[in-house]
């Protein structure tokens, strides 16, 4: 798979070893070829639809897993033409099954037989339930201080849970000691091949639109990985001529961690990162320092786009209301729709707004009831 680094421009193939660049940036996918609306796979409900225009070594997956397809569905929310991608649908109830199912499907083509990842959350359980389908070893580092009931999911999958002492960012220095050969770091962070399988959530959409845009995509934003895919993707549709502008990029984060915010409030090039203020909610999003930090600002900036910090309390309002449309989603997942109430003087009645919504309520089921 061929690689670039934005921090330096440095290109090459990809290996096991060098999971980043010497400079410490992440490598993106380098050989993603011009969108062809030919090379759609039309039978194909998956990801791989779009197999051949990935970018990956391989057009089809070693086995298949069901990621990809999710419905799109349009609703009324604030009385604003509002289309809920139901991402939580996916095999282990999370988005991040698009970029694991590519990364974990790359790493065997590059005979990797055993995966590392530290997360705790719905990266974790995506790899771990990727590492049992695909008959993988999986070891998940895990911090201490990770909910019981998203190890508990994690582990049921079979892989080894090791849990790690310290802050998060100790957690990901262990994954990391232990990448060696045959062993790889299957990041959603980091992996250019998790990048790439983001991608198909714009490719989905536009086709599911009948050739379009939307206006403005909602997200919630913690390393990027999907907000990148979704601006990837259209940015490859409108080179192709198949839509007409960009759809306005909106970052969703919670105010007790809100790196981007801060960042974006400053016009700086890069995040600097931040502390957070305490705990979230929104654990999903509580990250100080994107690893793609520059392509996130360069993605706002280019499609003239917004950042909005979220406190608690809209935090839970947003998942009622979310309860109340019939669609249970994790309050991680409710900062998109908060975020839309932030924005309902800029937004027309004639435009469309997608919400991905991330993941599936029943992971945070304590969390929610005790909110
Ligand atoms: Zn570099």
């Amino acid at each position: 798979m061929r690689v670039k680094c934005f921090e330096c421009g440095k290109e090459g193939d990809l290996t096991i070893e060098a999971w980043c660049c010497n400079c410490g940036g992440a490598w993106e996918p380098a050989g993603i070829p011009p969108f062809d609306l030919n090379a759609i796979k039309k039978g194909d409900s998956s990801i791989w639809r779009y197999g051949s225009i990935l970018g990956l070594d391989i057009l089809e997956p070693f086995k298949r897993m069901g990621v990809g397809w999710t419905p799109l569905v349009p609703v009324k929310i604030f009385d604003k033409n509002t289309l809920l991608k139901l991402e939580y649908l996916s095999p282990s109830g999370s988005f991040k099954d698009r970029g694991v199912n590519t990364m974990v499907n790359q790493l065997i083509s590059m005979n990797v037989n055993t995966i590392v990842e530290d997360s705790s959350g719905n990266a974790g359980a995506s790899v771990a339930a990727h590492a049992a389908r695909f008959g993988l070893n999986g070891r998940i580092f895990v911090p201490e201080y990770a909910s019981p009931g998203k190890i508990k999911q994690i582990a049921d999958y079979g892989v080894e849970v090791i849990t790690i002492q310290g802050t998060r960012r100790d957690v990901e220095k262990a994954a990391q000691a232990a990448i060696m050969p045959g062993v790889a770091y299957a990041s959603h962070a980091y992996h250019p091949a998790y990048l790439a399988g983001q991608v198909t959530a714009a490719y989905e959409c536009w086709e599911q639109l009948g050739g379009k845009a939307p206006d403005w995509i909602l997200l919630p934003v913690a390393q990027g990985g999907q907000f990148l895919g979704y601006w990837f993707g259209f940015s490859y549709l409108l080179q192709a001529g198949l839509i007409e502008k960009m759809p306005h990029m909106v970052a969703v984060q919670s105010a007790q961690v809100a790196p981007i915010f801060h960042a974006w409030r400053k016009g700086l090039g890069d995040i600097p990162g931040v502390e957070a203020l305490g705990p979230t909610l929104a654990e999903g999003v509580a990250i100080g320092k994107p690893v793609r930090g520059k392509r996130i600002l360069q993605a706002l900036r280019e499609t003239d786009g917004r950042v909005i910090a979220i406190n608690e309390t809209e935090i839970i309002d947003a998942q009622k209301l979310c309860s109340r449309l019939g669609y249970f989603i994790e309050l991680t997942s409710a900062l998109a729709v908060a975020g839309m109430k932030h924005l309902l003087d800029e937004i027309t009645e004639e435009e469309d707004i997608l919400l991905p919504l991330t993941g599936n309520g029943l992971k945070g089921v304590p969390k929610i009831y005790s909110g």
